[in-house]
């Protein structure tokens, strides 16, 4: 079971962090170590002073996919949820400015709490809304309609070079409005108005 995230994948939240908007899909992997289920508490790491959320719809794979056509690709997933895609953003910028990769600070131990799957039937896959709460007050609101790749557009991308496999996740990008965390904030996330992930910083 492989994690894939994509990065800068709303204009809104690529502007926000001075980064040029990609002409193709920007991806990166999480290890299966990184998943945070069952809405429980994310422990602050000890290596970083500076925990960004960045709240994201998360697609998961049905099917074994390789060299799969965006206009076949809706074929290939069949769930949807929500994750955060916790990043140590003072690492990730000393990382970034040599060039580096930026595994560490992405890739950490529990960096990507995962909400309970529904069947995407329910939805139109062009036009989701989520958003963030963090302790209460609104962080992060967000619609799929305004992403630069859309799902089948990142299936096709991913799958021309590494096969995507049945219970495969892919984080798809995170709108504008991304923050730090400190320890006791309290993050919601919602699909539509159901809450769908809590998770506790301790
Ligand atoms: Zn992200």
């Amino acid at each position: 079971m492989k994690i894939f995230c994509i990065g800068r994948n709303y204009v809104d939240h690529a502007k926000e962090l001075n980064n040029p908007v990609p002409k193709k899909p920007l991806v990166f992997m999480k290890p299966i170590t990184a998943l945070l289920k069952d809405n429980r508490a994310f422990y602050y790491p000890d290596f970083s002073e500076n925990i960004h959320y960045e709240t994201e719809l998360v697609i998961k794979m049905s099917r074994h996919a390789k060299h799969i056509d965006a206009k076949f690709a809706h074929k290939y997933y069949d769930q949807i949820g929500i994750g955060i895609d916790f990043t140590a953003r003072d690492v990730q910028s000393q990382l970034k400015e040599k060039g580096h990769p930026w595994e560490i600070a992405k890739g950490f131990d529990h960096s990507a709490p995962i909400s309970k799957f529904k069947s995407i039937e329910n939805f139109d896959v062009a036009n989701i809304n989520f958003s963030l709460n963090k302790n209460g007050e609104p962080a992060q609101i967000g619609n799929s309609k305004d992403l630069i790749f859309d799902f089948s557009e990142l299936i096709a991308h991913i799958s021309k070079y590494i096969t995507l496999q049945k219970g495969d996740y892919i984080y798809t990008g995170t709108p504008a409005g991304v923050g730090p965390v400190k320890i006791g904030d309290k993050l919601e996330a919602y699909i539509e108005n159901e809450l769908m992930l809590s998770c506790e910083v301790r």
